[in-house]
Formats: C-alpha cells, sequence, structure tokens
C-alpha cells in the first residue's frame, strides 16, 4: 500500500485537512504548523481535532507531516533569531501532542557567513534544548538543496547535527527528492548509489518521510524549484523507482509540487497507479 499525500492548507482546521486529503485519495498529508512566513499559530479547537481524529481512523489516513515555518533560522548568527526559533519549535511540538505519533519536519537553516561549522553547533543546541522524552512527536531534518549557505546539502551535514543530539531517537530525516538532485545527488540515474551513500552517512533507519518533487533544474543546480511529477528534470520514470524501491516503498511521500488540489489528485492517481502492489 503506497502512503501518498501532498501539503495541505491548514487554514480551515484539521478535519478540513483530512477531507481533502480523502477527496484527492490520499492517505496521508503534509501541512504548516502556522502561517509559514509569520510565527503566530491560530489557537487548537479540541472539537476539530477529535473529529479529525475519528476521520483519520475511518478513512485509513497516517503518518501526517507537520512541517515548520521555513523562516525560522536556527542557524542563525542572531541569537534573537535562534531564539525565535525554539521558542516557536517548542510551541509547535506541544501543540503536536494532540496528534501524537508523527512527524515535524524543518529547515535545518542558514549559517549566513558563520561556517556550517557554527550552523550545525546552533541546530543541535537548539534541538537538545527541544526534545523532551516526553514528546511523541519525531523530528526531521529536511535535506537541502544548498541554496545560499543552506546546511543540509551534504548528507554529512545532518550526520554532525544528529551526533551532537543526545535524544537521537525522536530524530529523523525527510529527503526532498528535488533538493537532493539540486544539491548534487543523482537519484535519476544512481538512485541505489545515492542510497547506499545515506545509508553509509545517516543510516536509512533514520529515514522517516520522503518529499516527492520533481525539479525544474539540472543536476547540481542549487536551485530549489520544484517541478510537477514529470515535468522536471528528473522525470517519471525516476519517480516511479523512487517510490517502488525496497529501501523507500514502505514509507510516506508527501507531494510539494506546483498545484491545485485537482493537480494533486492526478499526480496521486499516476503515482498510485506506477507503484508495483506486489
Ligand atoms: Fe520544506
Ligand atoms: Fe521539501
Ligand atoms: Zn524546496
Amino acid at each position: 500500500m503506497l502512503t501518498i499525500g501532498c501539503h495541505l492548507s491548514s487554514s480551515k482546521g484539521y478535519l478540513a485537512m483530512g477531507k481533502d486529503a480523502v477527496d484527492i485519495d490520499a492517505n496521508t498529508f503534509q501541512f504548516f504548523t502556522r502561517n509559514p512566513r509569520g510565527t503566530k499559530a491560530k489557537a487548537l479547537d479540541p472539537t476539530d481535532i477529535a473529529s479529525f481524529l475519528a476521520w483519520a481512523n475511518d478513512h485509513g489516513i497516517k503518518k501526517i507531516l507537520a512541517h515548520a515555518p521555513y523562516i525560522l533560522n536556527a542557524a542563525s548568527a542572531d541569537q534573537h533569531l535562534r531564539e525565535l526559533a525554539r521558542d516557536i519549535m517548542a510551541d509547535d511540538l506541544t501543540r503536536l501532542e494532540h496528534t501524537p505519533g508523527n512527524c515535524y519536519n524543518f529547515h535545518p537553516g542558514s549559517h549566513v557567513g558563520q561556517g556550517a561549522e557554527a550552523g550545525i553547533a546552533h541546530i543541535a543546541h537548539m534541538l537538545n534544548q527541544i526534545l523532551q522524552p516526553k514528546l511523541h512527536t519525531t523530528v526531521l531534518l529536511e535535506t537541502m538543496a544548498g541554496k545560499g549557505s543552506e546546511i543540509g546539502r551534504e548528507f554529512e551535514e545532518l550526520r554532525e547535527i544528529l551526533d551532537r543530539v543526545e535524544l537521537k531517537d525522536r530524530l529523523g530525516v525527510c529527503l526532498d527528492t528535488c533538493h537532493v538532485w539540486d544539491a548534487g545527488y543523482d537519484i535519476k540515474d544512481r538512485l541505489d548509489q545515492v542510497l547506499g551513500h545515506f545509508d553509509a552517512v545517516i543510516g536509512l533507519d533514520r529515514l522517516k518521510a520522503i518529499h516527492l518533487n520533481d525539479s525544474q533544474n539540472p543536476l547540481g543546480a542549487r536551485k530549489d524549484r520544484h517541478a510537477r511529477i514529470g515535468e522536471g528534470c528528473i522525470g517519471l520514470e525516476a519517480m516511479a523507482r523512487i517510490i517502488n524501491h525496497p529501501a523507500l516503498k514502505h514509507l510516506p511521500f508527501y507531494l510539494e509540487t506546483p498545484n491545485e488540489l485537482d493537480g494533486y489528485k492526478k499526480e496521486i492517481a499516476l503515482l498510485r497507479q506506477a507503484f508495483d502492489q506486489s
């Protein structure tokens, strides 16, 4: 069974997302915990959450993925910005206790001139402050395209963050296919080698989610422009190999392609058709 969904708007609440997911034949989805560019979060509605949990149970929706606001920068040289990232992510993790057992994905951050080492130390420090044994969410580091001074372009940088975090069992990785392609990992023609490298450096047991996106740019471009499935430089055949790969096929896949709901519905149908049920 392929677990696939897409990024959905959270503006109407959890139950609305659950209904959108069913409408497009998704059995999971991703959402922003709050305005992706702002920091304000709506108050949680316990009735909406209870209705969603029942709906998800009835419709086989599982492994939903919360995404942190992308303006946060836990690697910033500015202490105020680092504390803002820490406080918002800690608050998100508290809120996510209402939907336990899922994952929370974030962009590691940009070191903006301090150097990757300093940035990595800041990110690990924040994770050591916010990860707590009592929480029921796995926090995921997203693999990044490497535009600007983004940390997480190389698997080795994510390994360095992991090495410095105490509660390692609460930390995993989300692999974004557009980002790793733009970072220079050839998942089109050398998928086995890339996954072998990921396994050697990070460990495939740490891989908890896939952002499934094609890329508008060639291998190694470091641009981070997502394309629709089959309409970019990676291509549909490579996408089919990714969702069917024995090391990946059990994972949840989330589309972040430039689409409205009807476009996502078509992509989900296309990928379900390409999925080997055996
Ligand atoms: Fe992301
Ligand atoms: Fe992504
Ligand atoms: Zn991206």
